[in-house]
């Protein structure tokens, strides 16, 4: 296995832990700022790397079709291309295309779809999905899932569910026969020296590198991570068998996927603590595409180790701000002669330097400032929310 995941405390369900990854460590829980074209929309990674990102989440379906895959890998990968040197996780480009693509049509082979940029036709697959998260370079990337649709009658999740269990199956396998064709090994020929490209059977590695099993918790992290997800729609019954064939399979995490689908919240919650009794306690647990501040507590201390979510970055473009006092809307007139600081309680550049009057002003004017200073305000919250977390575990 090529991700070190150390336990350090646990309370209850919860787990505070470290996620070794090529590109650094991973304190978790953690919730992973989405920066889905190579770039969290206005935040520069320097600042990124102040408010201490420790891991961005990447869109594989948005770099496929720009710049594409092959550029990203001819630029040495996508740390060295959007220069982020902390840990990607990139997704498996499924879900987007399922959410944001035109005429889908879904075949056991894979997906065929046409671009929502410019109508061009486009095949996604296990193999495809894979060959592109290994082109990029992630530190961990995510099996091809079909993410089914809320509601779905049982035959059809089950349909679904067999099928994204057969893909993960392909996904596994086509990762074990190309993991060593990730870009660092070209770009970083000494990073890559002494490194563990795990082909499995001790034959060397394309690259001439030293080929070890790494199993090895001495080695640190090298490799590319594999992650499987379970699907099984809102079924107890159906998750449980997602996640035990999942398991069976075998990957070094495990994603709880397919909610947030348009699910009441209550329903979303019971789900993901029956699907939890299923996953190893000692593999890293990632719950995807969720949620409010509040959620993201609460999935916390269910046992979830990381979480996504476009929330307090598109919320914040639009002028919703998280606060310790409640949700703030800034484009208010309320807020135009309100001189005290967004949140007293935040620490961030934004809450020490500005009043809500000029945020509310930036927004009303439409601002470019005020997209960037919003955003990194409710980054902060959220990622304070976490460290909060972690702290009380
Ligand atoms: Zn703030």
């Amino acid at each position: 296995m090529s991700l070190r995941f150390e336990i350090r405390k646990t309370n209850n369900a919860a787990r505070r832990s470290t996620l070794h990854t090529p590109h650094g460590e991973v304190e978790t829980p953690v919730f992973m700022p989405v920066g889905t074209a190579a770039t969290v929309k206005g935040v520069p990674q320097d600042l990124l790397e102040q408010l201490d990102v420790q891991i961005l989440l990447g869109n594989t379906y948005h770099l496929y079709l720009r710049p594409g895959i092959d550029q990203i890998r001819k630029l040495g990968g996508l740390h060295r291309f959007m220069s982020w040197p902390r840990a990607i996780l990139t997704d498996s480009g499924g879900f987007q295309v399922f959410s944001l693509s035109d005429l889908r049509k879904v075949t056991e082979e894979g997906v065929t779809f046409r671009s929502h940029l410019d109508g061009s036709s486009h095949f996604l697959s296990p193999e495809t999905a894979i060959g592109a998260q290994i082109g990029l370079g992630a530190d961990i990337i995510m099996a091809f899932d079909e993410c089914t649709e809320f509601p779905a009658d049982r035959k059809r999740l089950r349909d679904s569910m067999e099928m994204t269990l057969r893909w993960a199956a392909r996904s596994k396998k086509h990762f074990q026969e190309h993991k060593s064709e990730v870009p660092w090994a070209r770009i970083y020929p000494d990073y890559y020296d002494d490194v563990c490209v795990c082909v499995g059977d001790g034959q060397a590695s394309k690259n001439g590198a030293r080929v070890i099993e790494n199993d090895d918790l001495r080695l640190p992290a090298k490799a590319q991570a594999l992650f499987g997800i379970v699907q099984g729609g809102m079924d107890h019954a159906l998750r449980k068998e997602s996640a035990e064939r999942t398991i069976d399979i075998g990957f070094d995490g495990y994603a709880v996927g397919g909610l947030s689908v348009g699910e009441p919240r209550a329903l979303t919650r019971e789900v993901v603590e029956s699907t939890l009794q299923h996953l190893p306690k000692d593999k890293p647990r990632y719950l995807m595409g969720v949620g409010t501040p509040e959620e993201i507590v609460e999935y916390a201390n269910l046992g979830i180790d990381m979480m996504d979510c476009v929330l307090p970055t598109r919320a914040a473009r639009h002028g919703l701000l998280f606060t310790s006092e409640g949700k703030i809307s800034i484009k208010q007139a309320r807020y135009s002669g309100d001189q005290s600081p967004l949140d007293p309680s935040c620490s961030c550049p934004v809450c020490r330097r500005y009043s809500r009057a000029y945020l509310r002003h930036l927004y009303s004017s439409n601002e470019v400032l005020s997209q960037v200073l919003n955003t990194i305000h409710n980054l902060t919250y959220y990622l304070d929310t976490m460290r909060r977390v972690r702290h009380s575990i």
